[in-house]
């Protein structure tokens, strides 16, 4: 039997909504075989953060090389990478190991409001991760520190995408969730647009949804869709996660990654 194989470099949600537990429950939804590379773990749950503790730089770097070299990675995604320093260790060492498929999830900021990358870090991962990327997967605030423009419609948010783009990155998702109405995101790929919409569903349930997204994205690349296709699975599997929440916690709950 061969499998196809997905790592995570990204950081841990104690709660399990989010980050790496969220990344390796979708993997193992979409049939793909998990890995995982922690760059920080944080004490969470439905709340808020309470604690962010980053790793070593040695300590990221050993677990990306160890799997790489020997299990294998068909398609990669990153998450909340903190600092500067991990972003260009992280970049450095998928580049060193040949890592194909790389996934950006640029996580800034909890929903809650607690960062989860340091301000001005945005820097490092337009320089040393885009130019490495098959696709960056955007919610409206990150485009927007990414542009440094507010984006209030659907033809800025198409503007974003562009500017993105010009940044390496083959393909740009700008997530329009943010917005009112449908629930419509864009596909960039340097020439074309595609749109993907699903009805809006009013919950508070929606942590660790730009996570799951990105892993769904990573899973269907890992066995060789192409991002069209990819991107059309990973809407409906979060629309389908979104409509569906357990409604665990006092606050902003997981969304269900078995619906
Ligand atoms: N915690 C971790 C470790 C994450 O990687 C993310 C991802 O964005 C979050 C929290 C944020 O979750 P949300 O903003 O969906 O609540």
């Amino acid at each position: 039997m061969t499998v196809s194989r997905a790592l995570t470099i990204a950081g841990s949600d104690s709660g399990g909504g989010a980050g790496i537990q969220a990344d390796l429950k979708t993997f193992t939804v979409l049939g793909v075989y998990g890995m995982s590379a922690l760059t920080a773990i944080t004490a969470q749950n439905t709340l808020g953060v309470h604690g962010i503790y980053n790793l070593p730089l040695e300590a990221i770097e050993q677990q990306i090389d160890a799997v790489a070299t020997d299990i294998g990675v068909d398609a990669v995604k990153t998450g909340m990478l903190s600092q500067a320093p991990i972003i260009e260790r992280v970049a450095e060492r998928i580049k060193a190991n040949n890592i194909p498929n790389l996934v950006v999830d640029p996580v800034m900021v909890a929903k809650g409001g607690a960062r989860l990358l340091e301000q001005d870090s945005q820097q490092a991962l337009i320089r040393h991760l885009l130019p490495l990327a098959t696709v960056i997967t955007p919610n409206l605030p990150e485009a927007e520190v990414l542009t440094g423009r507010t984006i209030t419609t659907v033809e800025e948010m198409k503007e974003a995408a562009r500017h993105i783009h010009s940044f390496g990155t083959r393909y740009v998702v700008v997530k329009g969730g943010h917005l009112d109405g449908d629930a419509l995101d864009i596909l960039f790929d340097g020439e074309t647009f595609a749109e993907f919409v699903a009805p809006r569903h009013e919950t508070k349930h929606t942590h660790g949804t730009g996570c799951t997204f990105s892993a769904a994205i990573t899973s269907e690349l890992a066995k060789g869709a192409s991002v069209h296709d990819a991107v059309t699975t990973a809407k409906h599997f979060i629309t389908c996660a979104i409509q569906d929440t357990l409604g665990l916690g006092q606050g902003h709950g997981p969304t269900n990654h078995w619906a």
